[in-house]
């Protein structure tokens, strides 16, 4: 993977105490044949390298005593700028509705991005209208009818012998009367682009002049990605991306190069088929993980902030001799809870799957009850957790007013806590012994 081949191109670095500007430009070679080989478009990576390579033979990096360390650093933040260097939000109109049109070819994920929008949206409190405008694609109104279904949104349709012009025109005088305050307008793709489609698309834009036109861009294509944007781009002046199917096994070309090269921003990125896989897009956190970092670098920044150096001490013996109980582990959970949810904190560690955060989130409410859960409990119970048995749960759930499978819920957390708080230490160890080896 691109992580495995940059962290590769870093492993002469670390060995080294001083580094000689020969180092370095060895270093970045690997690294641009990294970045081409995922496909990053290949002006970018010429500027990149060339950007790194100008920060990092300065003086003051390689006369320091971590200069493998500086030059992560300094890779870590070009790719962030690459990428935007902040987070774009998705802009509203000053006057309801926002209109939001998706473009994008056939296959990108238009349709399933309509429905993850508007449950972002909803979730944030707004009332979103979806609008069914591809009129081509067999049962595509179907389609997003059924993904309207399932996030209780009212879907805009009428059928398919009207013209996509039509349909949002009539949508927005539907969403003016209905007080819808987002109107979110999916569209047709093309299996390549073609001059009708583009028209067609011109045409709707100036029929209801978007607030937003979200380009949807298959990750897994790479540049091509990048190529379609630049013409939808040209064509329709788009105001942002949202980048699909990070989860599969993308290269991260296209997130890297979609930027430099068409000047917009990536504002959401897509992560699976559920219409959850949504988040908004942070250039740092990407770059971390392309970095193959996880979030490594906020996560010991975030710890840092919260823990005492003295309390970090303590636990980590406690880790160490394997005494971590149930106390500290309130503890940690009021901690972590200051820190932000904890499921976040868990996939800023590297290797740490989704599945796993699932069932250690937290938020205030389950947190208050954890409390009472743990407060049921007697010392001895909360000193040596594995004496908890079936009797002594149904006990402990009937002392905190809880059901006997939050109990277990609870202890089940416990131990993946214990497991979790385990292999950060010794990354954390790991990166002590090893000159700062991520
Ligand atoms: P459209 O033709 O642009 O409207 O694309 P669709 O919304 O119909 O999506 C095409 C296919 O891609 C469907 O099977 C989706 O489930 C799938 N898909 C969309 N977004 C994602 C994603 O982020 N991850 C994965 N794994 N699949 C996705
Ligand atoms: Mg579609």
């Amino acid at each position: 993977s691109l992580a495995e081949k940059l962290q590769g191109a870093f492993k002469n670095l670390k060995g080294k105490g001083k580094l000689t500007e020969k180092d370095v430009k060895d270093a970045m070679r690997e690294v641009k044949l990294a970045l081409l080989e995922a496909d990053v478009n290949f002006k970018v990576v010429k500027d990149f390298i060339k950007s790194v390579t100008d920060r990092a033979v300065g003086e003051e990096v390689l006369q320091s005593l971590t200069p493998a360390q500086q030059v992560i650093k300094i890779v870590n933040e070009e790719l962030t700028a690459l990428m935007g260097t902040t987070q774009s939000k998705l802009k509203y109109a000053s006057q309801p509705p926002t209109i939001i049109m998706m473009a994008g070819l056939q296959g990108a994920g238009k349709t399933t991005t309509c429905g993850k929008l508007g449950q972002l949206l909803k979730k944030d409190g707004k009332k979103p209208l979806l609008v069914a405008c591809d009129v081509y694609r067999p049962a595509a109104i179907k389609q997003l009818q059924v993904v309207g279904e399932k996030l209780d949104i009212p879907v805009f349709e009428m059928g398919d012998q009207v013209s996509p012009v039509e349909i949002a025109k009539k949508a927005l005088e539907h969403a003016a009367y209905y007080t819808y305050d987002v109107v979110i307008v999916d569209t047709a793709g093309r299996l390549h682009i073609d001059e009708k489609l583009m028209q067609e698309l011109i045409d709707v834009k100036a029929a209801i002049d978007p607030t937003e036109i979200l380009l949807v861009l298959d990750a897994m294509t790479g540049q091509d990605a990048v190529n379609v944007a630049e013409h939808f781009n040209e064509q329709l002046e788009v105001n942002g991306v949202i980048l699909t199917k990070l989860d599969g096994d993308t290269r991260g070309g296209a997130a890297l190069s979609v930027k430099a090269v068409t000047g917009k921003p990536i504002k959401y990125a897509c992560v699976g088929e559920k219409l959850t896989d949504i988040e908004a897009f942070y250039p740092d956190r990407m770059a971390s993980r392309i970095l193959g970092m996880g979030d490594m670098l906020s996560l010991i920044e975030k710890a840092q902030e919260n823990f005492s150096d003295d309390k970090a001490k303590k636990l980590e013996k406690k880790f160490k001799t394997q005494t971590f109980d149930l106390e500290d582990f309130l503890e940690q959970l009021e901690q972590l809870q200051k820190m932000g949810p904890i499921g976040d904190l868990l996939g800023m560690i590297p290797g740490m799957n989704k599945g796993a955060m699932k069932d250690v989130q937290v938020d205030d409410k389950d947190l208050n009850r954890t409390k009472a859960i743990i407060q049921s409990m007697t010392l001895k119970e909360r000193q040596e957790p594995s004496i908890i048995n079936g009797s002594r749960r149904k006990r402990i759930a009937n002392g905190s007013g809880v059901h006997v499978s939050e109990v277990n819920r609870l202890l089940k957390q416990f131990e993946q806590t214990k497991k979790m708080m385990k292999q950060f230490g010794q990354m954390e160890k790991r990166m002590k012994r090893g000159g700062g080896g991520f």
